[in-house]
């Protein structure tokens, strides 16, 4: 008897699936300041709500893949310049800067060498970063995938 008084009085209902739960069990997002949720839509070591943990998630996934996008063009970019560079290499040795007066004593030309060195490096450095990059979108991914398939269950 003393179960089924202290069970009717405690009920809430949950704001976001609307199933009744006990009130002392009732949380608060402090992201979206949703009250009354009941624990299904909790994840463990998170301060917020599920869907506020899994908006942040997507948010960071969209901002990791805007970078990869510029890292993308910069690597294109390199590439252009050693290309560029390679030619203006090849153009010097076989002679055809004599006929190219302004390559003949530029700053350019005497650095061709390093300059093809430095867009190589550049082009390595940002490949690297690029592939971190990419692994870490996976996983992020992955985890949210994980943890969207977890609350499904319950
Ligand atoms: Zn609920
Ligand atoms: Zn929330």
């Amino acid at each position: 008897m003393n179960d089924r008084t202290q069970g009717s009085e405690d009920l809430i209902r949950c704001s976001v699936c609307d199933d009744y739960f006990r009130g002392r069990e009732a949380y608060t997002c402090p992201r979206c300041r949703r009250q009354n949720i009941c624990k299904k839509h909790r994840i463990a070591g998170f301060r917020e709500c599920a869907s506020c943990v899994f908006e942040s998630r997507a948010r960071e996934i969209r901002e990791l893949k805007q970078q990869q996008d510029s890292i993308k063009s910069f690597l294109r970019l390199t590439q252009f310049a050693f290309i560029v560079f390679a030619i203006l290499f090849i153009t010097v040795r076989a002679g055809i800067a004599d006929v190219v007066e302004f390559l003949q004593y530029s700053i350019i030309t005497e650095n061709l060498v390093y300059l093809g060195a430095a867009s190589v490096l550049g082009y390595m450095l940002f490949f690297f970063i690029l592939r971190n990059q990419n692994s870490q979108v996976r996983e992020k991914e992955e985890q949210l995938q994980r943890e969207k398939f977890r609350m499904a269950e319950k």
